[in-house]
């Protein structure tokens, strides 16, 4: 299956990290102009902000708040950290109400000085924790799993099998996961696991980009879509014959293009968008 080709922007998301050098006004206004329609909010871009506001001004031009990112970092070998995770999780679950964002991102977070299966139980932990929280704002909060390459410091979440288990033991109607195909493209479980996701009620947002070769640095070196080897119209079709609806939402993080003037990458992320997604 390769799914078929999108037409138009009536899907068509962008995290404001993708174009980190404009401030979020500057976010809003150029991707409202350039007829995208959905805008996933990073908690920096709020920074000094009233969320209250940033959201209104997100609708008043037009688009729909997709979700916050993000919350998660939950393990830490010290329990002080630990409980300061989760403080600021809850304070993350305000904002996204505040803004209007109906989920939260989840960057779960790994700490290197402990095994694994520690960070492990603690990103389960810290979740439980939140949850109430969540259900009160009526945020739900979206397990994004990592590609294993983050695994030491940024996930110990880094499959989508992973990710759906941690959904079926906490059985939470707030819980539910973040496909990013950066993350999963390699996993050879993925066709399954995403028709899983879909079945389980999870799926709630769907992030892309693409991956270099080389990939020149692990953090900020994504490619637009259709500049890397990513199946991208494979997956989306996986993603849509579940039902899924929402955005997709372009993630890219780049040294590369953040050096480049942002509305010449605007126009080449819609080209790519039309073209290869
Ligand atoms: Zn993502």
């Amino acid at each position: 299956m390769t799914g078929n080709k999108l037409t138009d922007f009536s899907r068509l998301a962008i995290h404001t990290i993708t174009t980190k050098p404009w401030a979020i006004e500057t976010a809003i206004a150029r991707y409202a102009a350039a007829g995208v329609k959905g805008i996933t909010v990073w908690r920096q871009a709020l920074e000094g902000r009233n969320p209250v506001l940033v959201g209104q001004a997100i609708k008043n031009a037009g688009l729909s708040v997709v979700s916050l990112c993000r919350g998660g970092f939950f393990p830490a070998f010290d329990l002080k950290n630990r409980q300061a995770a989760i403080a600021d999780n809850k304070r993350a679950i305000d904002e996204a109400a505040a803004l209007g964002a109906p989920y939260v991102v989840l960057v779960c977070g790994a700490d290197p000085g402990q095994p694994l299966a520690d960070s492990r139980r603690q990103i389960e932990d810290g979740i439980a924790a939140c949850l109430d929280h969540a259900r009160a704002a009526r945020v739900k909060l979206a397990i994004e799993p990592l590609h294993p390459m983050y695994a030491a410091d940024r996930s110990a979440i880094n499959t989508l099998k992973q990710a759906n288990d941690l959904c079926d033991r906490l059985q939470h109607p707030n819980l539910g996961v973040a496909v990013d195909v950066y993350h999963l493209w390699w996993d050879p479980d993925l066709e399954h696991e995403i028709a899983r996701c879909g079945a389980s009620g999870y799926l709630l947002a769907f992030h892309i980009c693409d991956w270099l070769t080389p990939t020149v640095d692990m953090l900020n070196d994504r490619g637009l879509m259709g500049e890397g080897c990513i199946p991208l119209r494979t997956i989306r079709a996986w993603v849509e014959k579940t039902g899924f609806t929402g955005f997709n939402e372009v993630e890219i993080f780049s040294n590369r293009w953040w050096a480049q003037d942002q509305d010449r990458f605007l126009a080449e992320i819609k080209r790519t968008y039309l073209e290869c997604s």
